[in-house]
């Protein structure tokens, strides 16, 4: 499936500008800077299929990618969250379209919420899981960057994050552990996407 057609679809700045709910989408959300878009590319085993978003004035947009021709499903981009700089309107904007993507899509299957391996769930990542569990959405934690830690640091993180995964009630308390520069974890990435397209 990942080796067949996938192209961007569009930009959604307001849920005005959604595309029709025709398939099922997996969107994939996470921190500024927390590897998003590297991942997205090794996922789909394109080099710039997502762009890195690193400036504040992209923030804003959910991207909707095509997988499959016929159209299978939908990647969802979201936008990253956690600019120390954004303005507090940019703030407000982002959780006025999470929020209400995630309550009204009902084709949204799961949100794998990505948390650098070298810092683990931290406050500014919690806004965003409080609202996929009052949301009652599926979601699942994707550990970025693991080249960049040891063993034994990964080991430390994967536990601690199970334990605040237990505590909360949408969540899988299995992760996916990833390294989009060393290509670690991808294959069962991919797995884990097509499990949530399909259940
Ligand atoms: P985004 O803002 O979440 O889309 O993050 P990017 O994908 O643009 O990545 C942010 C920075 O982290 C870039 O400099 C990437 O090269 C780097 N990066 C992303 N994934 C990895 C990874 O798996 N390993 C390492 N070592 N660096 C990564």
């Amino acid at each position: 499936i990942f080796s067949g057609p996938i192209s961007f679809l569009k930009s959604a700045p307001q849920l005005q500008h959604l595309p029709d709910a025709e398939v099922p989408e997996i969107a994939f959300a996470g921190r500024s800077n927390v590897g998003k878009s590297s991942l997205i590319n090794a996922l789909t085993g394109r080099k710039a299929l997502a762009r890195a978003s690193n400036t504040p004035g992209r923030t804003q947009e959910l991207n909707f990618f095509d997988v499959g021709d016929p159209l299978l499903f939908r990647i969802v981009d979201m936008p990253g969250y956690g600019y120390a700089k954004a303005p507090v309107q940019t703030v407000k904007k982002w959780r006025y379209l999470i929020n209400d993507y995630l309550r009204g899509r009902t084709v949204l299957k799961r949100v794998f919420v990505l948390i650098d391996s070298r810092h683990g769930i931290k406050d500014v990542d919690k806004e965003i899981l409080n609202m996929l569990d009052a949301a009652a959405t599926s979601y699942r934690i994707v550990l970025t960057k693991t080249d960049k830690i040891k063993a034994s640091e990964l080991e430390k993180v994967v536990a601690e994050t199970q334990v605040a995964l237990a505590k909360r009630a949408a969540a899988y308390p299995e992760m996916s552990v990833t390294s989009a520069e060393k290509k670690g974890g991808i294959d069962e990435l991919r797995s884990a996407v097509l499990e949530a397209v399909y259940i």
